[in-house]
């Protein structure tokens, strides 16, 4: 099937990411978020973040006035029943999930597909939840979606040949690449990358070593472009816990069990970069370590 218009739910740093991206390859793009003021902001924030990218020459400059042009906010689902493709990207916890889902079944056009940016919930388990699971499937982009190139493809078991195939054309069109992964928790990169930083963190909560010391180490030592408490600050430490909670419970392994630091920091909070606290203080310039 032809992608004209897309959905975008959930107006965080990953939908902002998601719709700009769309927009930047001339499809027509509709916003939405659960919070007023967010779906406000949206269109705003996309067309900083948009004229950053002109900035630092990733896009040619006049790219950001056309792009923002085919993006609309929109209140309510009810706007969604012309999408071809709507692309769920609120926050990681399976029930906001499953009702944005069930919330949409009258919305969604016959032979629309749905798809979740879910970083490790079983995608099988949301597609159940919809009027069709072939038509579902999980699309995992990167953060920042503008800069990174790779959007994992997840099949549900029920997910359709014709729908992983729009699906895997969709990210071509886009100009990124795609990985294949199977449906088991967090599927490849958060399976490998999430277990590396909730080590990072023990490492903290044990005293092996301070936070610049073990950003330092992984940065020099590893050849990380960001340390690992930098890096769970940027996706934000309430993503990285419920990652974590959906490893262990789904493989059922303690080896997954996510670090007591990890827990307090977000029952604090201190969710990172986008509540300006996690392992840094970002109210600094330069941001300054919390421990
Ligand atoms: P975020 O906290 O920045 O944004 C989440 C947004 O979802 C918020 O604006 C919130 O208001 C909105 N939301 C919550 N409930 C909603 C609802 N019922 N309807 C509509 N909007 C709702 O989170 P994020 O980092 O953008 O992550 C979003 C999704 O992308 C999650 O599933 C996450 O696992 C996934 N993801 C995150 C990263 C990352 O690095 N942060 C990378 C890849 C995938």
């Amino acid at each position: 099937m032809e992608i004209v218009k897309i959905g975008v739910i959930g107006m965080g740093q990953m939908g902002r990411g998601i719709a700009e991206v769309c927009a930047l390859s001339g499809f027509k793009v509709l916003v939405t978020d659960v919070d007023r003021d967010t779906i406000n902001k949206s269109r705003s924030h996309i067309f900083e973040d948009l004229k950053k990218l002109e900035k630092k020459n990733k896009i040619k400059s006049g790219k950001s006035e056309v792009a923002i042009d085919l993006i609309i906010s929109v209140k309510d689902f009810s706007e969604f029943n012309s999408c071809d493709l709507i692309i769920e990207a609120a926050t990681e916890k399976e029930h906001v999930k499953k009702k944005i889902f069930s919330d949409l079944k009258p919305f969604v056009k016959c032979n629309a597909i749905l798809a979740t940016n879910t970083s490790s919930i079983s995608v099988t388990r949301l597609a159940s939840g919809t009027e069709k699971p072939e038509n579902f499937m999980g699309l995992h982009f990167m953060n920042p979606v503008p800069l990174m190139n790779l959007v994992e493809l997840v099949r549900g078991i029920a997910t359709s040949d014709d729908t992983y195939e729009t699906l895997q054309d969709f990210v071509v069109k886009l100009g990124k690449t795609s990985s294949v992964s199977e449906d088991f928790p967090a599927f490849i990169v958060n399976r490998v990358l999430m277990p590396m930083i909730n080590e990072a963190i023990y490492s903290l909560y044990e005293g092996v070593g301070n936070v610049e010391n073990i950003d330092r180490s992984m940065r020099l030592g590893a050849n990380h472009p960001m340390g690992p408490l930098e890096l769970a600050d940027f996706i934000g430490l309430d993503t990285c816990l419920s990652i974590m909670n959906v490893l262990h419970e789904g493989l059922g392994d303690t080896k997954y069990r996510p670090c007591p630091l990890l827990v307090k920091y977000v029952e604090a909070g201190w969710l990172g970069r986008k509540t300006a606290k996690g392992f840094y203080d970002y109210s600094q310039n330069p941001a300054i370590p919390t421990r």
